[in-house]
């Protein structure tokens, strides 16, 4: 019996992606809570999915820079960050993408100017579609595009949700984790309704967990009984692992490639490719 009180399903071990023209599959990581896990599964599944061969664009999609942070990149000094790519005709994505620790795994970084952009957006035409078109230009050279939403449900996490074929909720096993999952879901429905009819809400993923308090337990257990199969097998544990290896500026599958944490993303890894080939 798995963590979610579900048999662990036997998942295929990975193989490499078929060679020929890649299509990105885009997957939103989206919860408005701050602090639930959404950077460090961003950084870490993305990792995950380049040892198994694929090759994966990280978009931080949050002013904060914490997906840049997390991967040694200083917001402070960017000279060009996705900002430029969304309000200016003038740079490429090529101007912008800056490479990682690991190679495979590609960046594009934000700093605090992408708080500007979600004003700026305001009045543009498409104004939702604007990421989407940053996107769709890059989908043929990589396997998996992970974008790290910000903590919020504005115009950056629409426009996040509008270029996603995938969403997934990292979600913490911890008091009220699922207040405010309803209104995540809403927006969902709204944008999958108005703005892109292809949206999937791939999974969710309990963050934070500690097995040895019923607490924890509890709280999965009710996810389980709300989302089903939704659910993802995999949880993330609470280890001080993860802070590490933000302070490092790496993924944990490089900074500890043997610990536990590296394995249930890993392990995510493998659930994520399945369900992106069932879908
Ligand atoms: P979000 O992006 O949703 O705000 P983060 O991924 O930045 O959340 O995580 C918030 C904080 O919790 C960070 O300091 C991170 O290092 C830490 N953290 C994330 N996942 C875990 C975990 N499984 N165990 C312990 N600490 C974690
Ligand atoms: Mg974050």
């Amino acid at each position: 019996m798995g963590p979610t009180g579900r048999p662990f399903p036997d998942l295929p071990e990975p193989t490499p992606p078929p060679p020929g023209p890649k299509r990105a599959t885009v997957i939103a990581m989206t919860n408005q809570k701050g602090g639930v896990g959404k950077t460090t599964t961003t950084i870490n599944l993305g990792a995950a999915l380049v040892e198994t061969g694929r090759k994966v664009l990280l978009v931080d999609f949050d002013p904060q820079g914490s997906l840049s942070v997390g991967l040694g990149v200083n917001p402070h000094t960017l000279e060009r960050s996705i900002y430029d790519l969304l309000l200016s005709r003038q740079y490429t994505a090529d101007d912008v993408i800056v490479d990682t620790v690991v190679e495979g795994l590609d960046l594009l970084p934000s700093n605090i100017d992408l708080s500007a952009a979600e004003l700026q957006l305001v009045s543009e035409v498409a104004r939702e579609q604007t990421l989407s078109r940053v996107l769709d230009k890059l989908k043929d050279r990589y396997d998996l595009i992970l974008i790290d939403c910000a903590p919020s449900l504005g115009l950056l996490t629409v426009n996040a949700l509008t270029a996603a074929d995938e969403v997934v909720i990292p979600l913490e096993c911890e008091f009220f984790a699922l207040r405010g999952v309803a209104l995540l879901t809403d927006t969902i429905e709204k944008v999958t309704d108005r703005l892109n009819p292809d949206l999937n809400l791939m999974g969710i993923v309990g963050t934070m967990y500690d097995g040895r308090t019923l607490h924890s337990r509890e709280v999965l257990e009710r996810v389980v009984q709300a989302f089903g199969d939704r659910v993802f097998h995999t949880v993330i544990r609470r280890t001080v692992k993860f802070p590490e290896t933000t302070v490092a500026g790496e993924p944990i599958t490089t900074y500890a490639s043997s610990s536990p944490g590296a394995a249930a993303y890993r392990s995510l890894a493998k659930e994520v490719l399945a369900r992106c080939h069932a879908g």
